[in-house]
């Protein structure tokens, strides 16, 4: 079979001109030939000409929307079985249903998530080749059976006598000379595991019930071939059984093509592991049977340490290499070393997952002794710390461990899991990694460390533990400062600053966001009155919201009345949004937004490029500014498409009259590039790291050295 990854052509029809190219980017990079159509009557048109295998469409378009142009490739010859994947607005189930229904292969939601678009291409993209074969071998089976490939038999059960056509023994290797002609005949010749299965069937049958049935035959030559049946009984004048008839098929082409579309839905495509689904699914009968048996069983979940840093700097296909070589790693240990040990008898493997990410399981059947387990553990980290070379570098891999039992800890497949992921995420907060940890009775209650945490940000907030820190947006091109971006820190009494990436997230969980946003908001507007009252001329403070206090009721009253205490205009202040909290309720979004811009207060948009990127919401929301996402700025000197995503953002905002900033700049040469691309404003550590409020106002009266050239 042709590898249909190697020279796939995509078509990709979407209105919205920065989708459509951040996506194309992100394909061609895998090496697809991508094809884009601005509306559906084009994409239809370019569907005839360019023959993609595989179409990837917006649902919402101007002119004939996405679900029409679904419907129509389904009517060409060509669009039977062509994969179309639809873009849908985030949980919004009635388009997703829709799409299905108007015969969508699959869907992804905005925001699109680039990586997973790639894999969900290419997992389209196999299973209708896959799909295809499947089809071609039906037909075959189809044409076999005309020609006669098809056994028949009848055995009458008071005689034990059992009579079949040529083509019934052709199809388990034999003749009539060699089959014998009794039940026991069939039933030795039926894979051992499936025998039991068939007696049943034929003892049903004789008893009046008939049967369809697929069960496993071994050939004298030792080939397994799996074969469908259909019994009926037939019944005397008197209502008795005098006889059972049958016919017989060789389906194991069918079922070999099911196993693999099945494949596809219960292992990773990356590591050829199962998957989280097929975990869950093992997990459940495994459970059930040690319940039966009053046994016990383990599950191991690992989560590889520092897994983000390889992704960020060595980049994704190594990280993908490296994940690949944990998954090698892992399947060695249980098949060579464990198997041994453990398993009862040579089929049962144990069972090794990748749950996703950097995350992976071990299903361990009878241990449950925690000696054993953490030795198991143990020896399974040393396997992960051998060091391994990728595309030229050496590395050296850690893993925390978190464990649980059944049913000491849980007595269902879901609740084990769940342990065993709190007993890993309490091995990761244990500090340099490689932890292992087994799931324990405090955790029931509530995760441990987290709820210490939590207690520890709760008294910080009242306590007056937050400090704000400040860092300077400059014009590069007329080297002034032009703003600044307030970002929280936490004075922790024992671990010093800790950075808002660790706590911001557990504060929205936890419901503290609230007060902690309230805090930065007052806390701004009190140090902005403070500048002034020092004969200091501020500029504009961004503050960042986090989605559940942009949607918070008390907001806006809470930053009117911030301002009026401290007498300072809505225009020193801004407020920073991330894509995806606009958008998750975008009716709500427009009514919040509404009551900004009547207080005069305005409102960019952060990291952009990383989500929707969509110049129709940035025109429907009437947004300020914009803030490219600091991937974009950081490899805009080699990477030509980075470039263009920026120089195309510059565009865009340019005809919408929004200002653009570019975030994470680090060198001068990101400067010179990004002016030539159009984008003046900058913040990054170049200029500035973020600094306490004190140095900012020392920057504010001397200048940044970095500005002064
Ligand atoms: P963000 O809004 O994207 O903030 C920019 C982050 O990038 C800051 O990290 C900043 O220190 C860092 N950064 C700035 N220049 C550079 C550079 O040149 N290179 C690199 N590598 N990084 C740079 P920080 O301060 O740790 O903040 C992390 C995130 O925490 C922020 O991301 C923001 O989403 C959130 N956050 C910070 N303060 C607040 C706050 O007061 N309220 C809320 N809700 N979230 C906040
Ligand atoms: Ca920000
Ligand atoms: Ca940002």
């Amino acid at each position: 079979m042709r590898d249909v990854l190697d020279d796939a052509r995509l078509l990709i029809i979407d209105d919205d001109a920065l989708t459509r190219l951040l996506a194309a980017e992100a394909l061609r990079e895998s090496g697809f030939t991508v094809f884009e159509a601005d509306c559906g009557d084009d994409g239809l048109r370019l569907f005839g000409s360019v023959n993609p295998d595989l179409v990837l469409l917006d649902v919402m378009m101007p002119g004939i929307d996405g679900f029409e142009v679904c419907r129509r490739l389904r009517e060409e010859p060509r669009g039977h079985r062509l994969p179309i994947i639809m873009l849908t607005g985030l949980e919004d189930t009635r388009s997703i249903e829709r799409a299905y229904d108007e015969g969508a292969t699959d869907f992804i939601s905005k925001p699109i998530n680039w990586t997973l678009l790639r894999h969900r291409v290419r997992y389209a993209l196999r299973s209708a080749a896959l799909l295809d074969e499947l089809v071609r071998s039906e037909d075959v089976l189809a044409n076999a059976q005309r020609i006669g490939r098809m056994g028949s038999w009848e055995w009458v059960p008071q005689e034990d006598l059992l009579q079949c056509s040529d083509t019934y023994m052709t199809l388990f290797g034999e003749n009539a000379s060699t089959f014998g002609s009794g039940h026991d005949a069939v039933l030795s010749r039926v894979y051992p595991a499936d025998r039991e299965l068939l007696g049943e069937a034929l003892e049903g049958a004789r008893n009046g019930r008939a049967y369809q049935l697929e069960y496993r035959i071994v050939r004298p030559d030792g080939a397994v071939r799996t074969m469908q049946e259909i019994a009926v009984p037939v019944f005397d004048a008197s209502g008795e059984v005098s006889s059972v008839q049958g016919t017989l098929q060789d389906v194991t082409d069918r079922v070999e093509g099911e196993r693999r579309i099945r494949y596809l839905a219960y292992f990773d495509s990356l590591t050829g592991l199962p998957n989280r689904q097929s975990f869950r699914e093992t997990l459940d009968g495994i459970v059930l049977r040690a319940g039966r048996r009053n046994e016990s069983c383990a599950v191991m979940f690992l989560d590889v340490d520092r897994f983000g840093r390889i992704n960020e700097s060595l980049g994704q296909d190594c990280a993908d290499q490296v994940l690949q070589l944990i998954a090698a790693r892992l399947r060695d240990f249980s098949r060579f070393e464990l198997a041994n040990e453990i398993a009862r008898d040579a089929r049962e493997e144990v069972f090794v997952a990748r749950l996703g990410g950097d995350e992976f399981a071990l299903m361990l059947e009878g241990v449950d002794e925690e000696q054993a387990l953490f030795d198991i553990a143990l020896r399974l980290q040393a396997q992960l710390q051998r060091p391994i070379r990728v595309a030229g570098h050496d590395l050296t891999l850690s893993a925390c461990v978190g464990l649980s039992v059944f049913p000491a800890h849980a007595g269902d497949a879901d609740s084990l899991m769940k342990c065993a992921e709190t007993a890993v995420s309490q091995a990761k907060r244990e500090g340099s990694g490689g932890h292992i940890q087994q799931f324990t009775e405090e955790m029931k209650i509530a995760s441990f460390a987290k709820l210490s945490l939590e207690n520890a940000l709760r008294r910080g907030v009242d306590r007056g533990e937050l400090r704000m820190f400040y860092q300077a947006k400059v014009d590069a091109v007329h080297k002034r400062i032009v703003g600044a971006e307030a970002l929280v820190r936490w004075a922790h009494p024992e671990r010093g600053l800790v950075s808002p990436g660790e706590f911001v997230p557990l504060a929205e969980e936890v419901g503290l966001i609230v007060p902690l946003s309230e805090w930065v908001v007052r806390e701004v507007c009190r140090q902005l009155a403070q500048w002034r009252a020092g004969g200091l001329n501020p500029p504009p403070i961004s503050i960042n919201l986090s989605a559940g206090h942009f949607r918070h009721v008390g907001l806006l009253d809470l930053i009117g009345d911030a301002l009026e205490r401290n007498r300072i205009d809505p225009d020193l202040l801004e407020f920073e949004l991330t894509e995806s909290s606009l958008m998750r309720d975008a009716e709500l979004t427009d009514r919040i937004l509404n009551g900004f811009r009547e207080k005069g207060l305005r409102i960019a948009v952060d990291d952009f490029g990383t989500g929707y990127s969509s110049l129709a919401y940035l025109k429907r929301f009437a947004l300020d500014v914009v803030k490219i996402d600091r991937s974009f700025v950081n490899d805009i000197e080699d990477d030509a498409s980075d470039a263009a995503i920026v120089a195309a953002i510059v565009a865009m905002t340019r005809t919408l009259g929004i200002e653009v900033v570019a975030e994470g700049v680090e060198t001068e040469s990101q400067v010179q590039h990004l002016i030539a691309l159009g984008c003046h404003v900058m913040q990054g550590y170049l200029y500035s790291h973020p600094v306490s409020a004190a140095e900012f106002e020392n920057t504010l009266r001397n200048g940044l050295p970095a500005l002064a050239a």
